[in-house]
Parts: structure tokens; sequence; C-alpha cells
């Protein structure tokens, strides 16, 4: 992304919204990206004018710490369709079929960018980030779904269907036995991307392969211990989400991948995807680059806020 700040149209500060699943946190961006003021609140869950409300109340935190009424971008699960304005594809999925970006622009009563938190995450992590400086980057959000979004010379490639990067919902490629058809998933489909190998479908697995039913930080913490079990359920979740990414790897051929959300902290993803994804690489130089963000969880907002850049 270039530094110029034009464009804003409101003063000197970006606010950046990213809503998540469990949190909805904002972030106040000054000259130089300088963080102004951040501020994070949970997320109404089922609850759309709650959510809308909930936005509000952060921005109008910002506005009082900074005293600037910035530019307003949002990242959200799903994003707006091209075609009927409406929200598609949220796994938050009180959202979908909602006028999000009309309901907000009526509260905030000035112009609202949204974008999909993943491409959010990207756009962040591509402009002075992780992946800083890389031409083509693929931005990987694994939580409670599994987003994707991709930057291209510092813009995202977003595209007539509003769907760039998205993989989540892509079936599990080179699937092995006990792989097909897979877990049903929230949109209709079965055995996507997002029920392997989101923290939620990684907990799935070890409760069908166990009948233990773990959090993905537990399952981690019994692995470092050395129980089998656990051990087991991160390596088919390491297997199936290089498995993934090589697919899209053959698709894009991107110069970085970025890995965001929850099970981005788990450091042994790093050490094995590499290896595990160049059995599946269209190339002859199979090695891929993965890092985890330089920001971490302030990437949404700080991306979010990059939508007025
Ligand atoms: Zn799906």
């Amino acid at each position: 992304m270039s530094d110029s700040k034009s464009g804003t149209g409101a003063g000197s500060a970006r606010f950046g919204i990213d809503l998540g699943g469990t949190k909805i946190e904002g972030v106040a961006l000054g000259p130089g990206d300088v963080e102004l003021s951040r501020h994070r609140r949970p997320t109404p869950r089922d609850d759309y004018p709650q959510t809308i409300t909930t936005i509000a109340a952060i921005i109008a935190a910002l506005e009082a710490d900074t005293g600037l009424r910035g530019s307003i971008g949002i990242g959200m699960p799903g994003s707006l369709s091209p075609r009927t304005r409406l929200v598609q594809n949220a796994n938050s999925t009180w959202l979908n079929g909602r006028p999000f970006d009309r309901d907000l622009e009526a509260r905030l009563a000035r112009p609202v960018r949204l974008a999909n938190d993943a491409n959010c995450f990207a756009l962040s992590e591509a402009a002075d980030g992780a992946a800083a400086g890389a031409r083509t980057v693929f931005g990987v959000i694994l939580g409670t779904g599994c987003g994707g979004g991709l930057v291209h010379n510092g813009g995202i490639v977003d595209g007539p269907r509003g769907i760039g990067g998205e993989w989540g919902h892509n079936p599990l490629p080179w699937a092995g036995a006990g792989e097909h058809p897979g877990p049903a998933c929230w949109c209709g489909r079965a055995g996507c991307m997002e029920t392997w190998v989101s923290g939620p479908g990684l907990a799935a697995d070890h409760a069908r392969a166990t009948g233990e039913s773990l959090t993905v930080e537990e399952i981690a913490r019994r692995a470092g211990l050395q129980n089998m079990a656990a051990q087991d359920t991160l390596e088919r979740h390491a297997s199936r989400l290089a498995r993934g990414l090589a697919a899209m790897v053959n698709a894009f051929d991107p110069d970085v991948i970025v890995l965001g959300g929850g099970l981005s902290q788990l450091p042994h993803l790093y050490v094995q995807l590499p290896a595990l994804m160049a059995p599946h690489i269209f190339a002859d130089r199979a090695e891929v680059v993965i890092r985890p963000p330089r920001w971490g969880d302030a990437s949404g907002a700080r991306g979010a806020a990059r939508l007025w850049d």
C-alpha cells in the first residue's frame, strides 16, 4: 500500500472495526498509522440490532478518546453481495440477508466501507505486517471459522461475487479414507475446509476420534505433554490444512501466506506445513513461505481502518 492518506475525508483518524464471532474490536489509527485508541466488546450473538448498537458504541468511545471524527471501515464475516447489497456467507448467520452497510451508515451518519474480515487481515499484514513488501499475499483466518483474503500489489482482490480468496467452503482436497463426505457445514454443504481446519472443526474432529469434548487450547496442551490422541488430532489437522492451502497455492501462487485467528498461535503449523504442502504443489519449486501475523488479533481492525487508504 502507498502511504497516501488521501480520501479519508474525515480529519486525521481512521477507525477500523473487526466484527468477529465472539468479540467486536475497534481501533483508531492516526497519522503514520499510529494506534491512538482501542476498544473491545463481546459480540451480541444472534442479535442484529444490538450488533449495530455495539459498533456505534465502540465508534463513540474511539471518538471520545481521540477527539476526532474518523472515517469508518468495517471488517465483517462474509461480504456484501454486489448483486443484492445484502450480507451473504457470514458464519455469524444473523447478519445474512441484512442491508448492513445502509443500516450502519444510517446509525453512524457517515459513509462506511465494509470488507470481508479475512480481506482486512490480509490487507493489514500486506501493508505493514508479516508480508510487507510481498507482491501477492494470501491471508488465512483460522478461528471460529475459516476465511481467506488475497492482496495483490497492495489491493484486495475482489470480484463480481465479492468472494475473492474465500476458500473455507471448498471441499477438502486429496481426501483420504474417512474424510468423505465429511462433516455437515452450516453453509449446506459437507466436508468444507471450515469443518476440518477451523477451531471448532479441530475440536469436533478430536471428539469424533476420542469421545472427548476439549477446547483447541486443551488439545494443544495435551499434545505438548505427549498425549498420543491429542498429537494424532493435531497431525490430522495439519495434514488437512496443508492440502487445502496447497490447492490455493496452485490456484494463485502467493509469495507469502500469513495465518491469523486463534489457531495461528499453534507454533507447529509453521514448522510442519511447508513440508506437508510440498507434495501437492504443482511446481518444481514447492517450498512456501508461511508466517505468523505481525499484528495478531489487531490486524482485522487495522486492515478495516485501511479500507480508507
Ligand atoms: Zn461450508
